[in-house]
């Protein structure tokens, strides 16, 4: 019998499997499909040739993860390809805007607002990893509580508001509502300028990288590691019932609440269940990958120098877009996320030849094809772009759900993260991984620090049931405390 078992095999999920192993517990990881990487994977999905990431494809947070740096993951096989840049902001009357590494360069880039941007950022840059490490945590003293209060205070505005207040062009507000908007958020709700402020902060401290060979190289390099502490993986092992759960002293779930409550009915409370089950989930995803046929040909040609290209023009249109979503409509004109990655890794496709990918938020479970609202929208900035499309990859909301039970509706990030979901996720408890039951785990980007390739919220998790296998029975078979309890 293994000390634990670790049902799907995400980043988060191989994270906390990792983290057990390092503890010294043996561990076993079930996963549905025959490969491993969740919402890391990479395929063929287009043209012979031409490699693509079906989820995630550009990594500050992976990057950056206090655990990941931990680990020596190049030694397993990951490498990090940095852009010169890590966002590109295309306008339309004027030059794009460039997110880099250097402060006073970014600051260079927007004119009237330099001095007010160099102010927000500079007193964050002095120990990033440290302000780092308190944000990607669940809600706990922080080991920086200057830095943390001061973040926190800024943060707390709706990014509509601070923007508008904090500068006074429209270069500034609009690179940071693009940043804003990654938290699938209206831009008018609080906090969402603590998003704005986590995502250009990383651009500041590392450019954000794609994995070599594609996104599933982080995970490769999770389980290689995993495998040399002793865990072992088993694909197409798909868990629907406690009875599909090998003996093991303790279970970590990488999925979904919803699905945590569909497995776990039986040995769970029914008042815990039906607040699982309450769950809020947010907007889908609609997604296009593309074989080009060149480079995008954007009007401005820095874009080309950034792994991330935020499409949506000036702050009006990128909140009204995402308010839209919110209101169950679909933007004429929607914020994309557009990543570049053969730009920088030049093996994603044959020589000359590029890969790209833009994904829209959309409402939850949305069945409209959003693929000329998409293209447009690059048109727009990128005019000749549709000309260079060799073949396209659709991915609307119902597939993303159909490969991936935890993305219910299409939704991407492991759950809305609100103000009142944020720190609650999945339900507000005093370890937020851990369930009434002692030996069942959440261990999912539906628990603290949330969305993202990071693996935090595995660590977390594993850390959280380390301690518990200390206090259980050496001998115990799973769910033996009844349950209920
Ligand atoms: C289109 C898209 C773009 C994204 N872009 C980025 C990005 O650029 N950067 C970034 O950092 N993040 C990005 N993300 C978010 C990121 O991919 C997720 O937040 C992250 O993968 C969550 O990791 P996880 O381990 O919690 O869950 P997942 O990655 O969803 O992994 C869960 C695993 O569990 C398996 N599983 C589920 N249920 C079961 C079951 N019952 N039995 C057995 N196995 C099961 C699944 O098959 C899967 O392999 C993106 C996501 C999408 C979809």
């Amino acid at each position: 019998m293994d000390d634990a078992v670790v049902v799907g095999a995400g980043p988060n999920g191989l994270a906390a499997a990792v983290a057990l192993a390092r503890g010294g517990a043996t561990v076993r990881v079930l996963e549905a499909r025959d490969e491993i990487g969740g919402g890391t994977r990479t395929a063929a999905l287009t043209l012979p040739g031409f490699v693509h990431d079906v989820c995630s494809g550009c990594h500050p947070m992976g990057i950056l993860s206090p655990f990941f740096r931990t680990l020596d993951l190049d030694a397993h096989g990951l490498r990090w390809i940095r852009p010169p840049a890590s966002v590109a902001h295309p306008l339309d009357d004027a030059p794009a805007v460039l997110l880099r590494r250097s402060l006073d360069e970014t600051a260079r880039e927007l004119g009237a607002d330099a001095a007010a941007y160099r102010r927000l950022f500079a007193p964050f840059l002095r120990d990033p990893h440290g302000l780092l490490a308190d944000l990607l945590a669940p809600l706990r003293l922080p080991r920086h509580p200057i830095a943390m209060a001061r973040f926190g205070l800024d943060g707390l505005w709706p990014a509509t508001t601070a923007l508008r207040t904090r500068f006074r062009a429209e270069r500034a507000r609009a690179v940071l509502a693009g940043c804003a908007a990654h938290s699938v958020l209206p831009l008018e709700r609080p906090i969402t300028f603590a998003v704005a402020m986590v995502f250009a902060l990383t651009a500041h401290v590392e450019d954000w990288p794609v994995a070599a060979g594609g996104s599933q190289a982080i995970t490769r390099a999770l389980a290689s590691l995993l495998r040399t502490l002793g865990g072992r993986i088993d694909t197409g092992v798909a868990v629907r019932r406690v009875a599909d759960l090998p003996p093991s002293r303790v279970v970590l779930f990488d999925t979904s609440p919803a699905q945590l409550a569909d497995v776990c009915e039986p040995v769970l409370p029914a008042r815990y269940v039906r607040r699982l089950r309450r769950y809020r989930y947010g907007p889908g995803a609609f997604k296009l990958d593309w074989a080009l046929d060149g480079p995008i040909p954007w009007r401005d040609p820095r874009c080309l120098e950034a792994s991330t290209v935020h499409v949506g023009g000036t702050l009006d249109e990128i909140a009204a877009a995402e308010s839209a979503v919110w209101r169950g409509e679909h933007s004429e004109r929607p914020f994309l996320l557009v990543v570049q990655q053969s730009q920088f890794d030049t093996g994603r496709a044959p020589a000359g030849k590029h890969t790209g990918y833009a994904y829209c938020h959309v409402p939850a479970a949305s069945s409209v094809d959003c693929t000329d609202a998409i293209e447009r929208q690059i048109e727009r900035f990128a005019p000749g772009f549709r000309a260079r499309i060799l073949a396209r990859h659709r991915t609307a909301p119902a597939d993303f759900a159909r490969a991936n039970p935890n993305y219910v509706g299409g939704a991407i990030t492991g759950g809305v993260a609100d103000l009142t979901q944020l720190f609650t996720r999945p339900v507000a408890r005093v370890d937020p991984y851990s369930t009434p039951n002692p030996r069942v785990f959440l261990c999912s980007a539906a628990t603290p620090p949330g969305g993202g390739v990071h693996g935090m919220c595995g660590y977390f998790a594993a850390r959280s049931a380390l301690r518990r296998l200390e206090r259980l029975p050496e001998t115990a078979s799973p769910f033996a405390s009844g349950g209920r309890s």
